[in-house]
């Protein structure tokens, strides 16, 4: 049995129940219980503050949790981070009152920042050389400038939206952020061994992500064609077709290059063409 940590609500609850579904496992996201076991998997959700995960996981009453890489940055807790999962994107910049001029870092010497993030604030300050002073807020940190509380705020980022709103331009992006699978670092073997398993289904999920099943009919003397058009993961099937002259032809090609591949080999002769998504590729 594994415990995952991850975030009761907020904005990284639905994305990780999403997750932990996408490579089956099943949760019920109950959000009064504390604790909710997986229908189809040993493994059970702690759900907790996201503040809370790092040290959780450090500490080992979690072995597993989801939480944006900007907490366990700021927390500094001793945890290994797995993988990036692709979801819950931000980051933390700087940003100043949009009638300042700014020259550079050399602007905060001598400034009050007000910021949740003081940790992480405070490595971009000392590496920079940058004297200024660190008002913790945990909340509303954009208007602290307004409210003359700070000079400048340091905080989460994604559209810029906020900023703009309460008069303020972003001038340093410090730290780029994403939702990232963490461990424990002293797992048992059997815990590693749950932990292998996740992984390998999060790769194969993310693999069929990026991929598309594409079947097509194709006249039999362009077949060679089609085929150094399509390489696929070993090599296409090709069926016979009733009619004379023809074949079906199945491949499996990077979304990316989908629509470039479909308009070649339509120019030469193919018809019905079907893509379709992948649940999962298993290599
Ligand atoms: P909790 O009640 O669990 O402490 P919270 O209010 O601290 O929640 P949320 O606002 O739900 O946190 O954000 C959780 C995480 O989502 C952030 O730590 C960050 O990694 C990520 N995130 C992505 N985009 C944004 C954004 N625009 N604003 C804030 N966080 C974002
Ligand atoms: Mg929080």
């Amino acid at each position: 049995m594994i415990r995952i940590a991850i975030q009761t609500k907020g904005r990284l609850n639905e994305e990780s129940i999403k997750m932990l579904s996408s490579i089956d496992i099943d949760i019920d996201n109950n959000k009064r219980k504390f604790l909710s076991k997986a229908a189809n998997y040993p493994a059970e959700v702690l759900y907790l503050r996201d503040d809370d995960i790092p040290h959780v996981v450090e500490s080992g009453t979690a072995q597993l949790g989801i939480v944006g890489l900007n907490e366990v940055a700021e927390k500094g807790c001793n945890v290994e981070i797995v993988c990036k999962l692709g979801f819950g994107g931000c980051r933390i910049s700087l940003a100043i009152p949009k009638g300042d001029e700014y020259t550079g870092v050399e602007y905060f010497n001598g400034k009050r920042i007000a910021t949740s993030y003081p940790a992480i604030l405070q490595k971009f300050l000392n590496e920079n050389n940058i004297d200024a002073r660190i008002e913790v807020i945990t909340g509303s940190v954009e208007i602290a400038p307004a409210a003359e509380i700070a000079d400048a705020i340091f905080d989460i980022v994604s559209s810029g939206g906020t900023l703009v709103s309460n008069g303020l331009k972003e001038v340093e992006r410090v730290f780029e952020s994403e939702a990232v699978l963490i461990a424990n670092k002293d797992l048992a073997a059997q815990e590693k061994e749950i932990l292998d398993e996740i992984l390998f289904r999060i790769e194969s999920e993310k693999i069929s992500q990026r991929k598309k099943y594409i079947l097509m009919n194709i006249p039999s003397e362009n077949l060679q064609k089609a085929l150094q058009i399509l390489p696929a993961m070993r090599s296409p099937t090709v069926l016979p077709l009733a009619a004379e002259g023809w074949c079906s032809l199945h491949s499996v090609v990077g979304a990316d290059e989908l629509w470039d591949k479909v308009k070649q080999l339509k120019a030469i002769g193919a018809e019905g063409i079907l893509v379709l998504s992948l649940d999962k590729i298993i290599l």
